[in-house]
C-alpha cells in the first residue's frame, strides 16, 4: 500500500522526482547523499489525505512559516542517495503535512523517513514563494560540477559575469534560463545565513542561485523544470570548458545577439 495508489496525479509529480534524482546520479552531480529536493504537493492533497493519520510524531520545523499552514509537501530523507531516490522514491523520501501552527509537521506517508536536514531552508523558500504569489512547487538543490568549478574563481563571481558568458555559449541558454544565475558567496551548509541569502538572491529575480564552491539552488513550477533551468546552465559552462581545452577563450555571442533573443522570444531580461 502506497499513498500513491489510486493518485495518479500525485503518483506522476513523485515520478517526475524520481526520474530527476536519476539524471542526478547520472550526471555525476549527486554523490553519496549529496543533494535535496522537495516539493509542494498540496494542490494533490485530496480529503482522503487529509483523513490520513500520522507516522510520526509531530516535529518542529525549526521556524515558523506562516504561509505552509495545512501545505503539504514531498521530501527527499535525510541521508539518503538521489541514486536510490530514482529506483524507490518513498522509500528515500516522504509525505509530510505542516500543522496549523505552522511550526511543526508530521510525517504521513509511505514510511517514517525523516526529511532532509535542509528542510527548514528549503521549507523557507516555498514559505517566500507563496508569499509572492508564484507559480513555483519545487526546489531542487545539487552539484553540477561544472558551474561549481566556475565559482572557484572571483572573476564569475561578479554579478551577472558568469550569467552573461553562459548566455552567450548557445542561444538556448538564455530562452531557457531566462532570469540568469545568482551567486551567492560561501556560507556554511545548512546555515541560517545561506537559507537567507538564497532567498534574498531569489527575489532579485533569479530561478537559479549559485552557492559558491557548492552547488546551485534552483526554483521552478516543477521538479523537471528546476532540472532543466540548471541543465541549461551547466551545458553552457561545458561548452566553455571545450572551447578553452580546444586552446582558445570562446568568442560567445554578441551583446547584439542576446538582446536579439531577448526581443524575439519575449525574455525577462
Ligand atoms: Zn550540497
Amino acid at each position: 500500500m502506497s499513498i500513491l495508489d489510486n493518485r495518479p496525479a500525485l503518483k506522476a509529480q513523485i515520478d517526475q522526482v524520481a526520474e530527476v534524482a536519476g539524471y542526478l546520479w547520472i550526471k555525476g552531480w549527486a554523490e553519496r547523499n549529496g543533494g535535496n529536493i522537495t516539493v509542494n504537493i498540496t494542490e494533490w492533497a485530496d480529503e482522503g489525505m487529509k483523513a490520513l493519520p500520522a507516522i510520526s510524531e509531530v516535529k518542529p520545523i525549526g521556524k515558523t512559516l506562516p504561509r505552509l499552514k495545512g501545505c503539504w509537501f514531498y521530501c527527499k530523507g535525510t541521508g539518503k542517495r538521489m541514486r536510490d531516490l530514482a529506483r524507490q522514491p518513498m522509500a528515500n523520501g516522504s509525505i509530510i503535512r505542516i500543522l496549523e501552527d505552522c511550526a511543526h509537521y508530521e510525517i504521513v506517508a509511505d514510511q517514517p523517513v525523516a526529511p532532509t536536514s535542509e528542510l527548514p531552508s528549503h521549507l523557507a523558500v516555498h514559505d517566500y514563494l507563496l508569499a509572492k504569489g508564484s507559480p513555483y512547487r519545487a526546489s531542487l538543490h545539487t552539484h553540477p560540477i561544472e558551474l561549481v568549478a566556475l565559482t572557484h574563481s572571483r572573476k564569475w563571481m561578479k554579478k551577472d559575469a558568469a550569467t552573461k558568458m553562459l548566455w552567450s555559449m548557445i542561444p538556448e541558454t538564455k530562452a531557457f534560463c531566462p532570469r540568469g544565475l545568482g551567486m551567492v558567496p560561501y556560507m556554511l551548509p545548512s546555515s541560517v545565513e545561506l537559507a537567507d541569502a538564497t532567498i534574498r538572491t531569489l527575489d532579485q529575480d533569479y530561478d537559479v542561485v549559485m552557492w559558491e564552491k557548492h552547488g546551485v539552488f534552483a526554483v521552478d513550477v516543477d521538479i523537471m523544470s528546476a532540472f532543466d533551468q540548471v541543465d541549461v546552465l551547466n551545458k553552457s559552462a561545458q561548452i566553455y570548458i571545450a572551447a578553452k581545452n580546444m586552446g582558445f577563450e570562446p568568442d560567445g555571442m554578441t551583446d547584439a545577439q542576446l538582446k536579439e533573443m531577448s526581443f524575439a522570444f519575449g525574455l525577462p531580461k
